[in-house]
C-alpha cells in the first residue's frame, strides 16, 4: 500500500435496520471504494447512537446485526478495516480536544440539532434524550471520527453534507491555531443522493419509521410500496429530461420515492417505460407498484441470504472487530497524539 493512497472513513449509526437510503447514499460507494482498492475505514456508530436510543439492551445487539448487514452487502472485514466507534475510545479524547475550540453558535446551526429543536418547539414530550449536551456536539464526535484517522474523503448521503463540511472548518481552525496537525478532509460528492422516505417525507430515516429495508422480505415488501401514497394523480411534467433529478421534484412525494427507486433498481428500459405511462397519465400505478417490489425483493434476497449465514453469525463478528480495532488504533492514537502535543499539555506519559 502506498504512503500517499487516499483513506476513506465513513459509518452508520446501529439505529435500525438498513434501508435504502442507507444503501444508496452511502454503502453504495464504500462497496466502490473497497473495490477500487482504497485504504477503507467503515464504522459502526454506537456511540452517536446512544443520542436516539433509549432502550440499553438495543445499543449492542442492533451494533451487531449493523455490523452483519455490512457484510452481507458485500463489506469485507479483510479488505476494509471495519469496526465499532466504541472500540475506539481515543474517539472521545479528540472530540473533547476539539470541542475546545468549536463555538456553540456553530453547532446550534447543525441540521440535525436544528431539526430536533424544531420538533421540540411542536411536541415538548419527544421521546428519548432530545437536547442533550451529546446532540449538539455530534458534529465535534464526528468531526473526531473523520480526523482521527486522519480521511480524504468521508462518503455520506446529502443530509450529512454539512456534517463535514464542519469537520473541516474545525480541523482547518485546529491547524489554524496550533500548526498544521490535522488532515483537512475532502468534502462529498457534490450530487450525494437523498431518498425520500416512503410517506414522502424528504429523507428516508431509521429513526423515521418511513424506510424500506434491505432485509425486508417479499411479503414486507410488497405491503410497504402498496402503502406508498399515490392517490394524486399525474401532474404533467414540465420538462423532456427523463432524468429522476429533473422529473421527481415535479412529482407527488410518494410517486417521486417510486420513481426514484425503480430508477436506482431496474434495467433502464422499464425506468423509462413507466417514465412514458406517467406522461401518458393513465392508471398505472398498480402495475408501477408491482414492477418495482419484484426489483426490490430480487435485489433482497442475496443480501437476506448472506445476512442469516451461519459464518456470519456473532461469534465472526467479534473475532474480526478485535483484529480490525488492533488495526486502527495506532493512526488514531498518533492523531490524538499530535493534538496534545499541538495544544501544549503534551504527549500521554503511558502510552509509550
Ligand atoms: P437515523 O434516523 O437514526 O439518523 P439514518 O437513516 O439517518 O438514521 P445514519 O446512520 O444517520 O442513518 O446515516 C448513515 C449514512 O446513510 C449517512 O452517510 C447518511 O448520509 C446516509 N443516509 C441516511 N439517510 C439517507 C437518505 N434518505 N438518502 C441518502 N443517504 C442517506
Ligand atoms: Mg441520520
Amino acid at each position: 500500500m502506498s504512503a500517499n493512497q487516499e483513506i476513506i472513513l465513513s459509518g452508520i449509526r446501529p439505529t435500525g435496520r438498513l434501508h435504502y437510503g442507507n444503501y444508496f447514499g452511502a454503502v453504495h460507494h464504500f462497496l466502490r471504494l473497497q473495490q477500487e482498492g482504497k485504504r477503507c475505514y467503515y464504522f459502526v456508530a454506537d456511540y452517536h447512537a446512544l443520542t436516539t436510543i433509549t432502550e440499553r439492551r438495543e445499543v449492542y445487539r442492533q451494533t451487531l446485526d449493523m455490523l452483519r448487514t455490512y457484510v452481507a452487502c458485500g463489506l469485507d472485514p479483510l479488505q476494509s478495516v471495519i469496526y465499532r466507534q466504541s472500540d475506539l475510545p481515543s474517539t472521545a479524547e479528540l472530540a473533547l480536544l476539539l470541542g475546545m475550540i468549536t463555538n456553540i453558535g456553530h453547532l446550534e446551526r447543525g441540521t440535525t440539532y436544528k431539526d430536533k429543536f424544531a420538533q421540540i418547539q411542536d411536541d415538548p414530550k419527544v421521546a428519548g434524550n432530545p437536547l442533550s449536551y451529546g446532540l449538539l456536539g455530534y458534529p465535534v464526535l464526528m468531526a473526531a471520527d473523520i480526523l482521527i484517522v486522519k480521511a480524504d474523503v468521508v462518503p455520506v448521503g446529502d443530509d450529512q453534507r454539512q456534517h463535514v463540511e464542519m469537520a473541516g472548518d474545525i480541523a482547518q481552525k485546529f491547524n489554524a491555531r496550533f500548526g498544521e496537525t490535522l488532515q483537512i478532509p475532502r468534502s462529498v460528492a457534490r450530487n450525494a443522493l437523498r431518498l425520500p422516505g416512503l410517506d414522502g417525507a424528504a429523507k428516508m430515516g431509521k429513526s423515521d419509521n418511513n424506510t424500506l429495508d434491505l432485509l425486508d422480505d417479499e411479503k414486507t415488501v410488497l405491503k410497504k410500496i402498496k402503502g406508498v401514497p399515490t392517490t394524486t394523480d399525474p401532474a404533467p411534467l414540465n420538462t423532456d429530461s427523463n432524468d429522476p433529478n429533473d422529473i421527481v421534484p415535479q412529482m407527488a412525494p410518494g410517486v417521486g420515492v417510486l420513481y426514484r427507486l425503480l430508477h436506482l433498481l431496474a434495467p433502464e428500459e422499464v425506468y423509462l417505460e413507466f417514465v412514458a405511462e406517467y406522461r401518458a397519465q393513465g392508471k398505472f400505478y398498480g402495475k408501477l407498484k408491482q414492477t418495482l417490489a419484484q426489483h426490490v425483493s430480487a435485489f433482497n434476497a442475496p443480501i437476506i441470504e448472506r445476512y442469516n449465514d451461519p459464518a456470519n453469525g456473532d461469534d465472526a463478528i467479534k473475532d474480526f472487530l478485535r483484529e480490525n480495532a488492533k488495526k486502527v488504533t495506532p493512526v488514531a492514537l498518533d492523531t490524538v497524539e499530535s493534538c496534545r502535543e499541538a495544544m501544549g499539555i503534551g504527549r500521554s506519559l503511558h502510552r509509550g
